[in-house]
């Protein structure tokens, strides 16, 4: 079965970031959504966008959760061009989540990759 979904695990390394037990290289922040580089990026602009709420992955989403998600993915095209991603159709970006084991999962606080910028890149 399926965690609860709580407001802040302890254990959650994303959720440190958030509280600022960890360091981060900050992008964004409002009351729901937190924004920082991603420690090793795979390409010239790589960032993560996460709700501050502790949601464990995409796998976890439910229907409360549409309007938190709309707003982080309206926003990412605004960070992407402010971090150095060129405009669309020449730039562009990728937006990434990877769910779950066989999804690539490291983190499991829910987070959705930003990388853009001059190929090639490092992955992806
Ligand atoms: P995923 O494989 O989708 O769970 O990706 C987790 C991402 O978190 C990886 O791209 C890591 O480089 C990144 N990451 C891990 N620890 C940190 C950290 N302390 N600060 C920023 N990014 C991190
Ligand atoms: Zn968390």
């Amino acid at each position: 079965m399926m965690e609860q979904i709580v407001h802040s695990d302890p254990d959650c390394l994303f959720c440190k970031i958030v509280a600022g037990k960890i360091p981060s290289r900050l992008v964004y922040q409002d009351e729901e959504l937190f924004v920082f580089h991603d420690i090793h990026p795979w390409a010239p602009v790589h960032f993560l966008m996460i709700p501050k709420l502790h949601i464990p992955s995409m796998a976890h989403v439910a229907g409360e959760h549409a309007a938190l998600l709309g707003r982080m993915m309206a926003l990412a095209p605004k960070l992407a061009l402010q971090e150095g991603c060129l405009p669309y159709p020449e730039g562009g970006f990728r937006m990434l989540c990877n769910t779950g084991e066989q999804g690539g999962q490291e983190v499991h606080h829910l987070h959705m990759h930003v990388m853009g910028g001059p190929r090639p890149w490092l992955k992806g």
